[in-house]
Formats: structure tokens, sequence, C-alpha cells
């Protein structure tokens, strides 16, 4: 059984004689036998290549005893117009729309220029292939950037909907692994930064109170770790008379208990009275804007400071200094109230070989007091 392939050149087609003539642009069709009829039927395309793949596959089928009026496999094309349908029909936002179509758009291309039709022929190994061209951003250390697995997620959700639709006999991009992918790495403030910071406080021209209460407030996110929401909010009755402070992180829902130095500790207790419950609050204070207002005037000492800052390197100098000093990463995940170890090594891995080298120095420094083995 064959199906050939044949050209319909339109009248404007030089070619018009020649019914095997390949490269011009007129449509395609195919020619075969069935049931003792010669039946001709578009292969709907202009391409001869992609009728002569078609034909191939209707070759198959026939001889399979499916009948040749049976839908064709999905093509890529129409797999990828028909999820973003269904992507689309979903309610989401427009805006979530556009990695799924521009990540089809790549998809579709690296396809044509691979030549792959149908959707059920692009394999595990195709994708792999295509992944490896990939150039999503990298990070200074050579590991990958969090894009990478993000957009293999939109990519992969087309080939879960078309298994999960029957257009595919498998989910081949389930068939791969994900990216193992690092988040930028934290960057801490250094000891001089901090005392700059400090220093600038007075400068920018606050009432007294106000500078008070921001230097307290900088004390505490460098000495506690806590996050700007928690450290905003943090109670008078959250800080015992042992200088601990007990905290419930909004974010992870989890209990934070952290002691304090005991001059962080008497600066909080300074502090004016303004609110009767919460250490940085005043009469009028909301507590939805109340970390917008402490960004706002952190913001204010950075630009003073001439130091490039965010409320969170606070945290990270906290975290850091714990992982330099040789705390357990265990530990400082508790500390800084994380939900899992992998979210702190996700952020903070960098800051671990440092520790390891401190370590051994340590270890090195230890063996000048012993006698070694020759
Ligand atoms: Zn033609």
């Amino acid at each position: 059984m064959t199906v050939l392939v044949y050209t319909r050149h339109s009248i404007t087609c030089t070619k018009q004689d020649d019914r095997n003539w390949r490269r011009c642009d007129c449509p395609k069709w195919h020619e075969y036998m069935h049931n003792g009829h010669q039946v001709r039927k578009t292969a709907k395309t202009r391409s001869w290549e992609t009728a002569s793949k078609k034909a191939r596959e209707l070759e198959t089928r026939i001889e399979a005893g499916e009948s040749p009026e049976k839908a064709a496999p999905i093509t890529v094309k129409d797999a990828i117009t028909k999820y973003l349908e269904a992507k689309a029909a979903e309610g989401l936002q427009p805006t979530s729309l556009v990695k799924p179509r521009g990540m089809m758009a790549r998809l579709q291309a690296w396809c044509d220029s691979k030549k792959l039709v149908y959707l059920r022929d692009v394999k595990a190994d195709h994708l792999h292939d295509w992944r490896n061209s990939w150039e999503f951003g990298k990070n200074p250390d050579g590991t990958l950037s969090p894009s990478w697995k993000i957009h293999w997620a939109v990519a992969k959700s087309l080939f879960t909907h078309g298994y999960r639709l029957g257009w595919v006999p498998t989910n081949e991009a389930d068939k791969l692994k994900g990216f193992k992918t690092r988040s930028r790495q934290v960057q801490p403030f250094t000891k001089d930064q901090m005392s700059t910071i400090l220093a600038a406080v007075p400068k920018c021209e606050w009432t007294s109170d106000t500078s008070q209460r921001i230097r307290a407030f900088i004390l505490l996110m460098r000495w506690s770790g806590l996050a700007i929401r928690d450290a905003s909010c943090l109670k008078r009755t959250a800080l015992d008379d042992k200088n601990r402070i007990h905290t419930h992180r909004a974010k992870t829902k989890t209990d934070v208990f952290v002691p304090l130095p005991e001059s962080v500790a008497d600066a909080l207790r300074a502090l004016p009275k303004a609110h009767a419950e919460y250490f940085f609050w005043d009469a009028e204070t909301k507590s939805a804007t109340i970390p917008v207002e402490y960004r706002r005037l952190l913001d204010k000492v950075f630009e003073t400071a001439g130091v490039e800052g965010t409320s969170h390197r606070f945290r990270h100098t906290f975290a850091c200094e714990m992982l330099i000093a040789g705390m357990p990463l265990e530990t400082v995940s508790k500390l800084l109230g994380h939900k899992s170890i992998a979210v702190t090594e996700k952020h903070y891995a960098a800051w671990v070989p440092e520790r390891q080298i401190k370590l051994e120095t340590a270890v090195k420094s230890a063996w000048q007091t012993m006698e070694l083995p020759r």
C-alpha cells in the first residue's frame, strides 16, 4: 500500500505540467487506493516534506486496518492552538498567558526546525535536545536561575494536557528530570556597612523619637533575623525579661524564638510608648501599612548612608553571620522561621563554604598543640 504525494498547482504556477514538482508553494495532495477505489485527498500542507510524513502515517494506519478517514494524529501546531485555547478558557489573568504563548512559540519553531509535525513524534529525547538549546540566565557560580524551572513547567504542561486528553500515548515530558536551579545568593551587610547605616540614622533629620525608633528597628532586624512585617508588628509582650523574643512568623506560620543581645533588648524597652501593645506602632498605625512605612523609612536611611540596601538584607546579615560563626544550617533555618531547611539552603548555600573554611582553620590550629601521626 503506497500513498503518493503530488502537487496541485495553482493556475499561476510555472510548474503546472509537473505534478511531481516539490519546490513550489502550491498545495500538496495524497493519492492512494482504498477498497478498490482511487482516493485523492488534500494533505493539508504546502510542504512536500510534511505531506510525505503524513503519507507514511496514512500508510501505517491503512495497513493496520484503520480507516484513512479516521482523524489523523494531532499536529504540534493544532495541539498548541488547542492547549492555549484551553488555558485561556481557565479564566486566568491575560498576563498569565504571556509565558505559555511565548514558550509554545519557541516549541513550535524548534519542532519546525526538526521537521517534527505530529505531537506524538516529539519524544523525550527531542525535548531533551530542545532544553539544551535554551539560553536562560545563570548565576555567577554557574548554577541555573529559577527561570529554567519555570519555563520547563510551562512547556511540560502542554504534554501533560495532551496526554490527559489522549492526544499522545505517553507523557514524554514527564520522562525528563526537572532542572536544579538556585535563586540569586543573598548579600548580607558587612560590618562597615552596618556601622555606616546606624550612623546615618541621626542624619535623616527626623524627630528624636523617630530616630530612636528606627535605630532600635534596625538593631532588632539585624540581631533577630525577623522579616520586616514581623519586626514592625512585634508585640511588647514578645520580649521577655531574659531578652528573648518569641514571635510567630506571619509568612510561614511558624513560631520563632530568638535571644537578643542585651543592648538591643534595652533599646526596645527604652522606646517611647506610642502604642500600648506594639513597639513600633503609634495610635494611628494600621497593621497593613506598617511594613510599607518602615520600608520607606529604611530607604531614607540607606540613601543617607550611601549603602545600597533593602530591609531583607538585615535578615540576611543575621543568617550569614550565624553561618560564618559556625552555626549549623538546621539551626539557622529554625531561627529564620523557614518551613524547611531546603529554603534556607537555597538562599544561603554560598555562605556554608565560608563556614566550612572557618571550621577547617579551627581544626588545623588545634593540631598545633597536638602530636600528629607520622
Ligand atoms: Zn506549483
